[in-house]
């Protein structure tokens, strides 16, 4: 599992990440947001301890069926508490730490999680720019470099429009991002993303 916090745009690509290219490369991915997709969206406000994390279920058999079929997990998040001071990036990765802890227990291995802390709203004038904050296509560019991902081939899960915004920036294409509002998609709702993910990711890859 990596885990990345984006940095400031401009900085060289894989700057301040943990190359792990895959052996296996051009695989495609699933992506999944996380608030409101793996955990409870807190309404205005930001998840940034343990404590707060409402993990939510829905998703869980569409990461494993993901899984199965060869790709990759990776979460991508925004996480702007951070460049509004709301949160710091420990505690930021206290929570995922904890999330992806969560989804292992269940089945759900996560290959890395990508965080962008900047918001137009930062406190430094340096962190209200970048090109990762969803809906820019940063964190899953940056994701596809460093693992050898395939994107037009991959999958986005996300409960907003800046989610799918950001998939379609990447190339990921629109028959291919998924959206799921974990907090209002019961039973049904989850099993139509599991067969979704399937038939989109379950067949032969290559
Ligand atoms: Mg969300
Ligand atoms: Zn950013």
């Amino acid at each position: 599992m990596s885990y990345a916090m984006m940095r400031h745009r401009g900085s060289p690509p894989g700057a301040d990440r943990a190359a792990t290219a895959d052996s296996d490369p051009r695989r495609p991915a699933l992506f999944l947001d996380r608030d409101g997709v793996l955990n409870r969206r807190i309404a205005g406000g930001y998840v940034t301890s343990p404590e707060a994390l409402e993990v939510l279920s829905g998703a869980w058999s569409a990461a494993r069926a993901a899984r199965r079929a060869g790709a990759s997990v990776i979460i991508v998040s925004n996480q702007g508490a951070i460049a509004r001071r709301v949160a710091t990036e420990s505690d930021v990765a206290r929570v995922n730490a904890v999330l992806v802890d969560a989804l292992g227990c269940r089945g759900v291995a996560v290959d890395a999680v990508y965080v962008c802390p900047h918001h137009p709203g930062a406190v430094d004038v340096a962190d209200r720019a970048c090109d990762c904050r969803k809906p820019a296509a940063g964190m899953l560019v940056a994701a596809a470099e460093d693992l050898g991902l395939e994107l037009g081939s991959s999958v986005m899960v996300g409960d907003k429009p800046s989610d799918a915004a950001a998939a379609r920036a990447a190339g990921i294409p629109p028959s291919r991002i998924l959206r799921f509002d974990a907090a209002t998609a019961g039973d049904a709702g989850a099993r139509s993303l599991e067969a979704a993910v399937r038939a989109l990711l379950g067949g032969p890859l290559r």
